[in-house]
């Protein structure tokens, strides 16, 4: 019997033993293919012999050493060359180790600067449904996916959420893209005055909905208006792009498609790459200016801020990424994905949408492709297409519809920046008789 608890118990998980590039191989001597990236994490693959060295090198030098007492030049590196590539505005870093830590950092850092700022009412926060921010307390309170809150909803500080901007399912026939956009972005404003403008401390929002929604982008315009509202309100605009940034659409940072800067950034799963469990909040130059003045000090320490080995780990993994000009590559083959899919998936019966940018792609499956019916969540057709892949040699991450028929089932596609142009062929193609397979055991 296994001890461990970070999987479904009682059943039988193959045994990952090795990686290298695109490829992960089993025990048994099968290769599969990380279409996902894992959890859109591994985004250079895996093996990168110049992060293995860089690795070896920090770890033969310094593993660990508390930043009470210490900073390290790999933390301090780490944070010039983020600083140096991030949104307009942007001054200052803190490290932590995940990406739900870094939306706790974005959490409590808004709420200080308002205590250092003098409007201490400001203790609301307002995030959208359908939203994932993470597993902690705090991260699950401002997320938007119920079944994950519900065992836990009394202790959670309380959520205020408005509607997601879902084009597939939100808009309505008579409007454009760019007038939805703008009419989900206005229940922000109708939320603020709702609960009161004082009281409200930041907006939280996916820049693009990953594991919820499968790589839905926003609408033209929406997140141009929503800073609007958050600058006439004085709120701020945290943005989570712990899965869709660090490159995986195609710039940097998912925002700069927006055309729009938050005020705080939570990143994590591609600024390592997988290689070390490290995550950040990025702060503007108004908030971290505030601190400065004020106390001095953001009173949110853990042990393992700005952990050397990581923050060597991470330096590496983005110099990797920009040495390379991998983020062509994403624009590149993300743009012979998005082709692929729409060849294999256009006309097919039960696939409702393909959506996506850059390596960030989601394809929904539903019972009903005129009327978006999903499949009823118990079939867990999700779970059937991961297995069927899997079989196939090929992983991809899914998750199911709901049961309101708010979403359907879907799966999500984010493969590493290396990837060739056969391989984006041999992913589409085994994706499509997965998820035949899969619809074959349902109907
Ligand atoms: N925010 C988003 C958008 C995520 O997708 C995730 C994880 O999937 C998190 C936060 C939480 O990150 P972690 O699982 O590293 O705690």
């Amino acid at each position: 019997m296994s001890h461990v608890l970070h999987r479904m118990l009682g059943k039988t998980y193959p045994v990952a033993e090795g990686g290298a590039g695109v490829m992960l191989r089993d025990r048994d001597g099968r290769d599969h293919i990380d279409a996902s990236g894992g959890a859109a994490v591994s985004c250079i693959g895996h093996g990168h012999p110049d992060v293995l060295a860089a690795m070896h090198a920090q770890i033969d030098k310094l593993a660990y050493a508390h930043t009470s007492f210490f900073t390290s030049d790999v933390a301090e590196e780490l944070a010039d060359h983020l600083i140096a590539r991030a949104p307009a505005g942007m001054d200052s870093v803190y490290f932590c180790s995940s990406g739900s830590e870094a939306i706790e950092a974005c959490l409590k850092m808004a709420r200080h600067y308002f205590v250092e700022t003098g409007e201490l009412k400001r203790v609301n926060f307002i995030s959208r449904r359908q939203s994932y921010h993470g597993i902690t307390l705090g991260a699950l309170a401002v997320g938007g996916r119920m079944k994950d809150r519900a065992a836990f909803a009394e202790m959670l500080m309380t959520g205020h959420h408005i509607s997601p901007c879902f084009d597939y399912r939100g808009r309505r026939p008579d409007e454009t893209a760019e007038q939805y956009g703008l009419r989900v972005a206005d229940e922000l404003e109708a939320k603020i005055l709702e609960l009161g403008p004082e009281t409200v401390c930041a907006f939280v929002a996916e820049t693009v909905v990953g594991a919820t929604l499968g790589a839905a982008t926003a609408a033209p315009g929406y997140f141009k208006r929503v800073r609007e509202i958050c600058d006439r309100y004085g709120l701020l605009l945290i943005l989570d792009e712990v899965m869709c940034g660090m490159g995986r659409t195609g710039t940097l940072h998912a925002c700069e498609q927006e055309g729009v800067a938050p005020d705080l950034m939570a990143i994590a799963k591609g600024l390592g790459g997988g290689y070390a469990p490290i995550g950040a909040m990025l702060v503007s130059k108004r908030i971290a200016e505030a601190v400065r003045r004020g106390s001095g000090l953001f009173p949110h320490s853990q042990t393992y801020v700005g952990h050397p080995l990581a923050c060597a780990t991470a330096l590496a993994v983005q110099k990797v990424i920009e040495r390379d000009d991998l983020l062509a590559n994403v624009r590149r083959q993300g743009a012979r994905l998005e082709q692929r899919l729409r060849e294999r998936f256009g006309n097919h019966h039960h696939v409702g949408d393909i959506r996506g940018r850059g390596h960030f792609w989601g394809v929904e499956i539903v019972a009903d492709r005129a009327s978006k019916t999903p499949f009823d969540p118990v079939l867990k057709l999700n779970a059937r297409i991961k297995e069927a892949a899997m079989e196939r040699g090929l992983m991809i991450y899914p998750m199911g519809g709901t049961a309101d028929g708010t979403a359907g089932d879907h799966v999500l596609l984010a493969p590493p920046f290396i990837i060739d142009a056969a391989t984006v062929d041999t992913i589409v193609e085994r994706l499509g008789d997965a998820v035949d397979a899969a619809l074959g055991t349902v109907q």
